[in-house]
């Protein structure tokens, strides 16, 4: 007769045979190379990273150009000016933005300039066009032009280099380009830029019931959801995905769609379902003629089954088929794998929450679908209600993964636990 202590001791076995989740990461890392750079123009760079040293090679301003539309002038020339006693200089041309023309500005001369344009040699400073008898219209250009201020040398003059100089060094490989970044580096003239390659991953999956979106239900089929948000969950950590329609339960169609999947020459393979002990598939079958894939049981909650290794040596994970076990697995061991592929910075946000009521866990490491509330005692995590890994809709809800860690079976409440929070929470910012 099994007593209370022998079903304790039979689960701690059971427990002691789970993969930990730290180690099967290690193992997934240690089998990922690093993809190489590419060119790309900076119509494609928003969101890569950089593979390369950016040095300006040029000036920025590259010219001194005026701040202002007025009037260039030799300071020295306008000393005392006032509107009293202004001083009379020669109007010698007008220079309109863009302008390539170069001249140099005799002694008593001026030039009328629009904002942004080239300072004439000899000019210092520029009078700002309501400082003089100076009209803004089109009419033909007066003889002469009264100043009635005076101006210091470098006045409403950017200099040359002002912002940037050239031979300065702006950026270091490794940063995830945004608009801004997209826009200096057009200010310099760059044209191309070196970026770390996309990932492209391949996702598939295989279920008889399994219907695709938009077309109609029989009994007994449920909808592929794992194959969209599979390929979404890629696209959020920077890859390429390239999504087949699930195959059917048939050792034919399942070594079908590999093979299709393999002729996308993907960088990695993403598929879900078929990886638990006894399921009705035959991924498995396949997986040992193409690959090497070790199964594995892993000590985590949702999603123990999981299968990782190679076929023909592209990177392979095999999902568990339930939706929210397949996110949650994405999330854990596939993202940061992706991440060091594409050499991507984690940008995952964890904060620290007190458990709101009791809860208690099978002793795996759990990721519980939760609500956090910013109280006057920090965040607060309540859980969002069922955790049935087959419910999309409760991780939907859910605006972060509270964390219980291995070994721990109750969780009082007060606990304070790691969060990852799944979206960014407009109250708290965090
Ligand atoms: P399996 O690993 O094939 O036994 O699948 C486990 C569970 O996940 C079953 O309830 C399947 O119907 C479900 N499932 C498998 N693949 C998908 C999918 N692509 N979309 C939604 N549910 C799936
Ligand atoms: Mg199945």
């Amino acid at each position: 007769m099994p007593t209370v202590i022998h079903i304790f001791l039979e689960k701690i076995s059971i427990m002691a045979k789970l993969l930990n989740v730290d180690k099967a990461l290690d193992n997934i890392l240690a089998a990922i190379t690093p993809l190489p750079s590419e060119l790309v123009t900076l119509d494609q760079a928003r969101g890569r990273i950089l593979a390369e040293t950016i040095i300006s090679p040029l000036h920025l301003p590259p010219f001194p150009n005026s701040s202002m539309d007025g009037y260039a002038v030799r300071a020295e020339d306008v000393i005392n000016a006032t509107r009293k006693t202004p001083i009379t200089l020669r109007l010698a041309l007008d220079i309109p933005a863009g302008s390539t023309a170069r001249y140099t500005l005799a002694p008593g001369e001026t030039a009328r300039i629009m904002t942004g344009a080239p300072m004439p040699d000899g000019a210092d400073a520029v009078i700002p066009v309501e400082d003089t008898n100076g009209t803004w219209d089109n009419a033909a250009l007066p003889e002469t032009v009264q100043i009635y201020k005076e101006v210091q040398p470098g006045d409403y003059v950017r200099p040359i280099g002002e912002n940037i100089y050239a031979g300065q060094s702006l950026y270091e490989p490794g940063v995830s380009l945004r608009a801004m970044d997209i826009g200096l580096l057009a200010s310099l003239g760059l044209r191309t830029v070196s970026v770390i390659r996309q990932p492209r991953v391949v996702i598939l999956g295989s279920g008889d019931e399994l219907m695709e979106p938009g077309l109609p239900l029989a009994h007994g089929q449920i909808y592929d959801s794992n194959s969209y948000m599979l390929a979404a969950l890629v696209e959020e950590s920077g890859a390429e995905a390239i999504r087949l329609p699930v195959a059917k339960d048939t050792l034919a169609d399942i070594r079908a769609v590999f093979q299709t999947a393999l002729q996308h020459k993907p960088d990695m393979m993403i598929s879900s379902a078929g990886v638990s002990v006894g399921a009705a598939d035959f991924t498995r079958t396949i997986l040992e003629e193409l690959g090497q894939v070790n199964f594995w049981r892993i000590n985590l909650r949702p999603g123990k089954p999981l299968a990782f290794g190679q076929v023909a040596g592209i990177p392979f994970f095999g999902l568990p088929g339930n939706p929210v076990s397949a996110f949650v697995t994405f999330d854990v061991l596939v993202r940061p794998a992706l991440l060091k592929m594409a050499q991507r910075p984690d940008d995952a946000v964890y904060a620290k929450a007190t458990v709101a009521e009791k809860m208690t866990s099978d002793g795996r490491r759990s990721y519980i679908r939760v609500n956090t509330t910013q109280t006057k005692k920090g965040l607060e995590a309540r859980s969002t209600g069922t955790q049935s890994s087959g419910a999309l809709l409760s991780i939907v809800t859910a605006d972060a993964l509270m964390i219980i860690p291995e070994d721990m079976t109750v969780v009082e409440q007060g606990t304070k636990l790691r969060v990852k929070l799944l979206k960014i929470n407009p109250n708290t910012g965090k």
